[in-house]
């Protein structure tokens, strides 16, 4: 069964790796891996993770490219892709464009598509942007729904999606920091003995003065003198325009280029506290016993707030700098959130993902596209 894994972001290698790493070693699959560029440099050191070669890469990005071209130009190329490899199905991760226009041009050929991280939803059609609609349309096109967790699946249930095609597998993300872990070849970021804080900033909607505000929040709690800060500058230029003239050289703030994943994760392993307003953090924190502080509004993933092991505190200045203080400073506060546990799977989602894709296929019926 040729299934053929379309990716163009740093989250997406990271959440499909161990799905192309199961593929390829003695399962019926074989993984055809597409990648789009929309984020190619950060994508690109992701890569290796996969253990798979990268069959096809497209390059569609272009200089102040509307998000409408974007989406065209990716659905008329992966088209053409599928239209020339004709997998059996299609996989595509969370709620990126390149996710969004994978499933439209799948469905356009008849191909049925798998969902990984399904039934993600903050209930507000523009917060994200434009990821809560691209995760609600792919969910109308999808024939497997791999939700992480009980709340999403009930999401896709609740929209009228039939119960049989939704699946609770875990969220793969847990699977890959396992197996990274394991591996054990990453090195950590921080260089001091202080306390540790490992913060990462990017989202759309954080932009701007609301991200140069979180940047003056960072110095004010550097300014305790007893914290290393590392913040690892996502590529986007919004966000270095913001962050870069508040940080740069200051004192007890790191500011180091997007760290490969082994060393990430050995980054988060080694830190006391994580300030992130990127979703994937948000899951794998928890798995490593960190208290995340979520600097956002609305979380699509609020299972690890409400297990006690995130808090979303929004974007104000004000109130970073005392949530983060208090967890510093109060032995009972940390303890509790860093105790609270992970609701984000126990390693094994990839495994249940290829199980029900197996079943599927070698039953008799059709496999279909609804
Ligand atoms: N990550 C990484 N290196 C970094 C920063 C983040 O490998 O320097 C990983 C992190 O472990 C997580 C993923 O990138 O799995 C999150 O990606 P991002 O924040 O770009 O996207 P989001 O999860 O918000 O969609």
């Amino acid at each position: 069964v040729r299934a053929m894994l379309v990716l163009g972001t740093r989250p997406e290698a990271i959440k499909l790796a161990p799905v192309a790493r199961a593929m390829a070693t003695g399962s019926q699959f074989e993984p055809v891996v597409v990648t789009t560029g929309q984020h190619r440099e950060m994508l690109q050191q992701m890569l290796d993770l996969l253990r798979v070669d990268v069959r096809i890469a497209l390059d569609v990005m272009r200089s102040r490219q509307q998000l409408s071209d974007l989406t065209a130009r990716l659905v008329r190329e992966l088209g053409e892709v599928l239209r020339a490899q004709r997998p059996d199905l299609v996989v595509v991760q969370g709620d990126t464009t390149t996710a969004l226009a994978g499933a439209l041009a799948a469905f356009y050929e008849k191909i049925p598509v798998a969902h990984v991280e399904a039934g993600l939803r903050t209930g507000v059609l523009d917060n994200p942007f434009p990821e809560e609609l691209n995760r609600c349309l792919i969910s109308r096109i999808a024939r497997w729904h791999f939700a992480p967790t009980p709340a999403a699946a009930r999401h896709l249930t609740d929209e009228g999606v039939a119960e049989e095609q939704v699946f609770t597998t875990g969220n793969t993300v847990i699977d890959n920091l396992l197996w990274v872990l394991a591996e054990g070849t990453g090195s950590s970021a921080f260089r001091t003995g202080g306390r540790r804080i490992l913060v990462t900033l990017h989202r759309r909607e954080n932009q701007g003065e609301r991200m140069r505000g979180m940047g003056r929040a960072l110095t004010r709690l550097a300014a305790r003198g007893d914290v290393e800060i590392v913040l690892p500058l996502h590529k986007s230029p919004a966000v270095r325009d913001a962050l870069l003239p508040e940080l740069d050289g200051h004192d007890g703030i790191s500011l180091v280029e997007p760290l490969g994943y082994l060393d990430f994760a050995a980054t988060l392993a080694e830190c006391d506290l994580v300030l992130t307003d990127s979703g994937g953090v948000q899951e794998e924190a928890p798995s490593l016993s960190k208290p995340a502080l979520v600097l956002r509004t609305t979380t699509e993933r609020p299972e690890a707030v409400e297990a006690g092991a995130a808090r979303l505190i929004g974007t104000d200045p004000e109130s970073i700098v005392t949530w983060a203080n208090r967890l510093l400073d109060d032995p009972v506060e940390y303890r509790a959130m860093a105790g609270a546990g992970n609701p984000f799977g126990d390693g094994m989602a990839t495994a249940r993902i290829l199980a029900q894709l197996a079943e599927d296929f070698a039953a008799d019926v059709p496999v279909g596209l609804t």
